[in-house]
């Protein structure tokens, strides 16, 4: 590989933006080489600024960056984007048309049709479309996204469901844990010892850019796959970890036992498997029957591992089973890195 691709954080104050920051920290392939948040920040250190909800501690070459205003010129190839959304539309096409790379965790371009979503191991071949979106818009650079954090578990855990059995129906309900919300997110008097059934706009992320993920690529864009699906999302008081319980009906229905068979034996291309935030097994396919559960199951594969447990038949629907997945992780800041390592791999960041 080549030296070190230096890249950048919008909003690297936040939840996602720190997960950024402490992902990028020892990058064997890229290198952080600007923070960036709103005006309130900008203009000082890093390390005055951010409230470190991280584990690791922030180290002090990053504590004492500047913090920068979000527009270009950042003297970065890559610009990674967990701004809030309200704000990331013109602050990421700037970039892009600055000459570079974008991948966003925002919502505002998702459903852009000349924007890729991509899931590396899922739909690597999608990454082609910004040639496209590079024709129509005139621009130099690109924008790329990751998916919203509870669709990111689901389809990584359908996808090889859907390319061996063919998927006609999903119904999905979430449980997804309150940093999904941002910090300081949901008020602990809103969601401690409370379930919220309601998470604003959610359910139709899911269910749109679930169909676009595993679409197929045509000359004009993606052709969203047909297969329905239903969606309920719920907040829960738990911290980090988005869990989901789906059932699933197929054109050809699969015995357990190969739907298993095709959870555990998934895998990316030769290129995705070896892209260093590509976990292996991809999907950990649990038997213990009250598993997984989020607070031991989590950190699989660095985070970036999708847990499926409970594999069994269904009453209404084929098959059901239960999806775990790290949100500000596989969900968010890590989907975002490996999009980006699969870039450099690809030679795109030349
Ligand atoms: P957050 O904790 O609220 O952080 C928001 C960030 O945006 C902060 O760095 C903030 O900087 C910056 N910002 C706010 N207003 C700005 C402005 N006018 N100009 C420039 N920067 C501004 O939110 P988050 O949870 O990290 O989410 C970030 C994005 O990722 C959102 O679009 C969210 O939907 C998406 N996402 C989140 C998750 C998750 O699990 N949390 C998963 C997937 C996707 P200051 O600190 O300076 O205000």
């Amino acid at each position: 590989m080549t030296a070190r691709t230096p890249v950048a954080v919008l909003g690297a104050t936040g939840t996602v933006g720190q997960k950024f920051v402490r992902l990028l920290a020892d990058h064997p392939w890229f290198e952080l080489v600007a923070v960036a948040a709103s005006g309130q920040s900008a203009g000082r250190s890093y390390g005055e600024v951010v409230r470190w909800r991280e584990t690791t501690p922030l180290p002090s070459r990053i504590a004492d960056m500047v913090v920068q205003r979000c527009a270009p010129p950042l003297d970065a190839r890559v610009v990674f984007s967990a701004l809030d959304a309200d704000v990331a539309g013109d602050i990421e096409q700037d970039f892009a048309r600055s000459g570079a790379v974008v991948i966003t965790n925002t919502r505002v371009h998702r459903m852009d049709p000349d924007v890729p979503v991509v899931v590396p191991e899922v739909n690597a071949k999608h990454v082609d479309l910004i040639d496209l979106q590079r024709r129509e818009r005139r621009w130099s650079g690109a924008i790329l996204a990751n998916p919203n954090c509870s669709t990111a578990a689901l389809v990584v855990a359908l996808a090889p469901l859907h390319a061996a059995f063919g998927l006609e129906k999903v119904f999905v309900a979430t449980m997804q844990a309150a940093s999904g919300a941002g910090y300081p997110g949901v008020a602990s008097l809103d969601i401690l010892s409370n379930v919220i059934p309601f998470i604003g706009g959610e359910e139709e992320k899911m269910e749109r850019e679930t169909a676009k993920i595993l679409g197929t690529l045509g000359t004009g864009g993606v052709v969203p796959a047909a297969f329905m699906l239903s969606a309920h999302c719920n907040r829960v008081p738990v911290i980090d970890g988005h869990m989901e319980v789906v059932s699933a009906g197929f054109r050809d229905a699969p015995s357990v036992a190969a739907a298993t068979q095709a959870l555990s034996g998934f895998a990316g291309s030769d290129i995705v498997r070896e892209l260093p935030s590509s976990p292996t097994p991809v999907i950990e396919v649990e038997l213990r029957p009250d598993r997984p559960q989020p607070r031991l199951d989590l950190d699989r594969g660095g985070g970036m591992a999708v847990t499926v447990g409970r594999v069994r038949p269904c009453t209404l629907l084929d098959l059901r089973f239960v999806v775990l997945g790290h949100n500000t992780i596989r969900g968010a800041a890590g989907a975002a890195v490996q999009i980006a390592e699969l870039l450099k791999a690809e030679g795109r960041l030349a």
